[in-house]
């Protein structure tokens, strides 16, 4: 995993001053590295047979729906507030400075479905801590997380249920 830090970039100062913004596009583009992320995704897919694999809006979209659709596994969004039709439950959560959102459809799990969530990085961990519990709150079972990438400094693995598995491939 270690030689995938070549495809990614740093840029800083982006979205904001002061954060360093990790470009993981490059290995999207780039369809042996993109493979290669993807094998202890799919070996984990294949050992804990989720239902559902949810991803979060919108960069954890691509590998959450890529392993779907592979799996043939039911594929779950969690969005940014007021993008999902119907009846939807919502979380907020809050951020270094301020607060944010995320929803999910209402009944989007049979009840006691298991769910695995997947981003892709994690950093303080409020993210994936809120989008966890919506997954609760809308009845499934989650059984565990994934990220492409985890800043480790920033301990964001301690918001998260740690009785559940959570993996993460690239470590910085
Ligand atoms: P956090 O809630 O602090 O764990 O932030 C995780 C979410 O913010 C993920 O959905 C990431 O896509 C995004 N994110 C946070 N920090 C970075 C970063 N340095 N580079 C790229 N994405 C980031």
């Amino acid at each position: 995993m270690e030689n995938l830090k070549k495809y990614i970039n740093e840029i800083k100062n982006f979205p904001k001053e002061g954060i360093v913004f990790k470009d993981i596009n490059p290995i999207y583009k780039e369809p042996k590295a993109w493979n290669e992320l993807m094998i202890p995704l799919q070996r984990l897919i294949s050992t804990t047979k989720p239902d559902y694999i949810a991803g979060i809006e919108s960069r954890g979209f691509i590998p959450a729906s890529a392993l779907a659709f592979k799996h043939e596994v039911g594929f779950i969004p969690i969005r940014k507030p007021n993008k999902l039709p119907g009846k939807v439950i919502g979380v907020n959560y809050k951020l270094e400075y301020g607060e944010d959102r995320l929803e999910i459809q209402q009944n989007s799990f049979n009840k006691d479905s298991k769910v695995i969530l997947i981003d892709d990085l994690l950093a303080t961990g409020g993210t994936a801590e809120a989008a966890g519990n919506l997954i609760k709150k809308a009845g499934g079972n989650l059984i565990g997380y994934a990220f492409l990438v985890e800043l480790t400094e920033l301990n964001g693995k301690k918001k998260l249920d740690t009785n559940l598995f959570i993996e993460s491939l690239i470590k910085y």
